[in-house]
């Protein structure tokens, strides 16, 4: 490690004391180390200093029991007088403490039995909490400190700005609520604070004005005001954004070293050719989209690049001209899309546009057992060039002569072990994923910080307008009428609604009853279709094609149509209970219409008891169509984990780390943890890279283990 003077500097400062297990905090046995470990993921000393407050509630205002007014949160410090077991039905204690002014009753609905243990009289005490008034002051199940405590006279729990932990109900049992968690830290620092190191170079220190980590450390769990707490909060987000970037920088720096896949160069100029005979022209983001692509696949380190556009920006165009580019280099190229619908589209559209003589089939769960066949022994052959497909593309029978490119479609639907298990068909292929998913850029820097972007921002030109309007579902029957003009147009309408079935425990619409109703009562003397996710994939296949063709005049659906469903007769889509889905998910629906010259409608019909603000939330589709102002809108109000689908998150993990107000900090910690791996990056020796990774590993997943593990 001496050969990397920078790299081995941050490592080496690693505070190893702060490894120590839980169990040589006094008072913690093995037991409460388990139930940490298992509860928390706390297993060492460092672990417990780095675990986040969830919030501070303000206690620091101590007054005279006299002072105390009603609905004001207070803290009052008095002596105990009396307790006593009250309540006829349910029990609970009333504790009276006083002093030189007044007194008041601290009330325990739950544990009374417990806290009159508790509970002497004579003992100094403080109460924390709302004041309330029922009879008299009172306030109910106050936190309190022992004044006397051996401890200190310092309190720790009351006349202070008070953090609060997350527990669970085994780690109460073990003693460790908010409570228990301060008593542990408290004791802690008492022995490992002094022996802390800053493990930051000093110069970023100052550079981004941060606190020093024993500081920031204390006041995170202790601050005397709030300003401290959040100084402290912004160190240790930087903290575990730099060793995040930092490990990320490193590892794709030392895979430089040992990787080498196959560059792909268009040795038979097809991709010219192509796009000279495409039926539209590019547009200029798809241009650069394609030059940055092509650029990645000349050199022998893999691609790893996300496609970002907008639903209906043309993704799969530029897709098709990369996996091209494989061909034309003798390799085979595999688009994977989360499900048969999209699979199917892609394949289509494929069809339409790919040159003579290039072989590219469609591999799905429905595929005939012949056709299966015949397409494997062409795959294994090199017969086939393309492929296109589902989940079935992994299945262990499907082996590539030369995989060279691999495009995955919607790609935070597919798993961490799934994508692995496909490139894993090739032999370090280039990889290129796409989403239609506006990705804010915080996001986009941290979850997908190995990730370089190419973004799709216009539309291609011969779209008309997409215009939004929310309304009460009363105004219905006027959408009928609407509804009935397109059609004599000639136009195709999607209805979306949230659930399949109606259900007894809600009250929401179903597509069940809906599709019923515009059947039998509305549209008689038109084709209305229903497709949800319930249905097998092959009937669901022919319902969309049924549509597609034109057959079906009115789509009824749940969400199932989400994802790069592409009939551009459709010009109308409406959508029940928009307050049920996150705004990216609806925007991606509005992105079913607007996909050819006509002008497009999405209504968005809400309940008449919506809330003010589900309304507020529904209304910025109304008022922007740019994917990243609603994606940042998700991020805001759902947060991260809502808005990248449960397959992937991790970016909720974070301890510090706010996502949507740390832009800055973000950029910031990355620009410094590249400069210092480019600092590293030349006296890198291949030998040396094993225990520099797991060194950076082990800085970077303090407290980031879900994220490490979605990027590996
Ligand atoms: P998405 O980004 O949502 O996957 P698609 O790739 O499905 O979008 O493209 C949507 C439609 O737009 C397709 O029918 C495609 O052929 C068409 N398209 C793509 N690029 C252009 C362009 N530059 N001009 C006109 N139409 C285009
Ligand atoms: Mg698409």
């Amino acid at each position: 490690m001496s050969s990397c003077p920078t790299l081995s500097g941050i490592l080496l400062k690693r505070n190893s004391v702060l490894a120590d297990p839980l169990t040589s905090l006094a008072g913690i046995g093995p037991k409460k180390a388990a139930v940490l470990k298992e509860e928390a993921a706390i297993e060492t000393v460092e672990d417990l200093l780095y675990y986040a407050p969830r919030k501070y509630i303000d206690r620091s205002k101590v007054k005279k029991i006299r002072d105390c007014v009603i609905n004001e949160t207070v803290s009052v410090i008095g002596k105990i007088e009396s307790t006593r077991i009250a309540g006829r039905g349910k029990k609970f204690l009333e504790v009276i403490i006083s002093d030189d002014t007044d007194s008041i009753t601290g009330v325990f609905f739950a544990g009374a039995q417990y806290f009159k243990k508790i509970f002497i009289p004579g003992e100094e005490i403080i109460f924390s909490g709302k004041i309330q008034f029922y009879r008299q002051n009172q306030i109910v199940h106050p936190d309190f400190d022992f004044i006397d405590e051996e401890s200190s006279l310092q309190t720790i729990n009351t006349a202070a700005i008070i953090p609060l932990y997350r527990s669970t109900e085994k780690l109460r049992a073990a003693g460790l609520d908010s409570r228990g968690f301060r008593r542990l830290f408290r004791q802690a620092f008492d022995h490992y604070l002094p022996l802390m190191q800053d493990t930051l170079p000093e110069e970023i220190l100052k550079k981004r004005s941060l606190t020093d980590i024993k500081t920031a450390l204390f006041n995170i769990h202790f601050p005397a005001t709030f300003q401290d707490a959040e100084e402290a909060r912004r160190r240790l987000a930087f903290n575990e954004l730099f060793y995040l970037f930092f490990y990320l920088r490193f590892s794709r720096s030392c895979a430089r070293h040992v990787i080498t896949g196959n560059p792909l160069e268009d040795k038979k100029k097809i991709l010219s050719k192509f796009t000279a005979d495409l039926p539209f022209k590019l547009t200029a983001d798809q241009v650069q989209a394609v030059k940055e692509i092509s650029d990645n696949l000349l050199d022998s380190f893999p691609m790893n690049r996300l496609l970002q556009g907008d639903v209906g920006s043309g993704k799969t165009v530029v897709a098709l001209a990369a996996a091209l580019t494989g061909v034309s280099a003798g390799f085979q190229a595999a688009f994977m899309a989360p499900t048969s619908v999209l699979a199917r589209q892609h394949f289509l559209t494929m069809k339409k546009l790919l040159p003579e003589g290039i072989s590219a089939p469609l591999l799905t769960g429905q595929t005939g057992q012949e056709e299966r066949k015949k397409i494997l022994q062409g795959l294994a052959a090199g017969e086939v060039n393309i492929i296109c497909g589902t989940h079935a593309l992994i299945q262990d029978a499907v082996e590539f002569k030369r995989l060279g490119l691999i495009v995955i479609d919607e790609q935070h639907r597919f798993g961490v072990n799934q994508r692995a298990a496909l490139r894993a068909k090739g032999e370090h292929p280039h990889l290129l994923v796409m989403t239609a998913t506006p990705i804010p850029r915080s996001l986009a820097m941290t979850v997908y910080g190995d990730l370089e972007v190419s973004v799709i921002k216009s539309r291609p030109l011969n779209r008309g307008s997409i215009q939004t309007i929310s309304l009460p579902v009363s105004r219905l029957p006027g959408v009928y009428n609407s509804m009935k003009k397109y059609l004599d147009q000639g136009r195709q309408i999607y209805y979306i609604l949230p659930l399949i079935e109606e259900s007894e425990k809600s009250d929401l619409k179903a597509a069940n009853t809906v599709y019923d109703h515009l059947k039998d009562d509305i549209f008689t003397d038109r084709s209305v279709g229903l497709l949800h996710g319930r249905m097998k994939g092959d009937e669901k296949e022919v319902i969309m094609d049924r549509f597609r063709k034109g057959e079906t005049d009115i789509l009824v659906s749940t969400t199932v149509i989400e994802v790069g469903v592409d009939v551009p007769n459709a010009n109308v889509i409406i959508i029940e209970h928009p307050e049920r889905f996150g705004l990216s998910q609806l925007h991606q629906l509005r992105g079913r219409v607007g996909r050819a010259e006509h002008d497009s409608f999405c209504i968005l019909l809400y309940p008449e008891d919506i809330s003010p603000e589900s309304l507020d939330r529904v209304n910025v589709l109304v008022n922007t169509s740019d994917g990243f102002i609603i994606a940042e809108e998700d991020l805001k109000t759902r947060g991260a984990g809502q808005l990248l689908g449960t397959r992937q998150h991790g970016a909720d993990d974070f301890e510090f780390t706010n996502l949507v107000s740390d832009i800055e900090l973000i950029a910031a910690a990355r620009e410094d943890a590249e400069q210092e791996v480019e600092k590293t990056d030349s006296s890198i020796k291949p030998e040396d890279i094993n225990t520099s990774l797991r060194s950076t590993a082990l800085l970077a997943g303090i407290r980031q283990k879900r994220i490490l593990e979605i990027l590996s």
